[in-house]
């Protein structure tokens, strides 16, 4: 990173924090030669992360790929301001991605992050999501799959519950109870 006043490339980052809610990190930087002091926005770059495919293919980081995925999972659901919601977690993967700092990632282990987030707060679309990551086609896969998600702050009631299990499973239905 150059210096914006001198233009020397010596310049040493002092504090550092990712923004609440963007793929940006921001850095304050001090210039090692004329000693002033500036910030920078550095934006996510995602596009050497390799992603290996369940199949064993890999290819590169596909955000909208990533986008499209979730936003799957929220059709018939009736959340307010989908797009958005959708746009957030997808930007939250994002960091989370960034911070791991990894050159090579299996797909499953993306889905688990998104699955996370999920899982707290937008509870249908993540038993929806969970049946299209791990390709859950009845309700007793589902209710197996379930179980691994019970730990630490468990999961809300709602996917819990046995009905909403039968509802999702039903997803052709377009009903939800979200
Ligand atoms: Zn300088």
């Amino acid at each position: 990173m150059e210096c914006p006043y001198c233009h020397t490339p010596q310049t040493e980052v002092t504090n550092s924090r990712p923004t609440l809610s963007e793929t940006q990190i921001w850095r304050r930087r001090k210039c090692l030669n004329c000693k002033e002091i500036f910030t920078t926005h550095e934006v996510v770059d995602l596009s050497h992360l390799v992603v290996i495919k369940k199949s064993g293919k890999s290819e590169v980081f596909n955000r909208s790929k990533l986008y499209s995925g979730i936003y799957g999972a929220t059709i018939g659901s009736k959340t307010p301001e989908r797009e958005k919601v959708v746009e957030k977690i997808t930007r939250e993967v994002e960091r989370e991605l960034l911070f791991l700092k990894r050159k090579r990632i299996m797909s499953i282990e993306i889905a688990d992050i998104v699955l996370n987030k999920l899982r707290k707060t937008q509870p249908a679309t993540f038993l929806r999501f969970l049946a299209y990551c791990k390709d859950i086609t009845n309700e007793s896969q589902m209710r197996r799959e379930l179980s691994k998600y019970v730990f630490g702050d468990g999961l809300p009631r709602f996917a819990r519950d046995d009905e909403s299990v039968k509802v999702v499973m039903g997803m052709d239905s377009g009903s939800s109870p979200e």
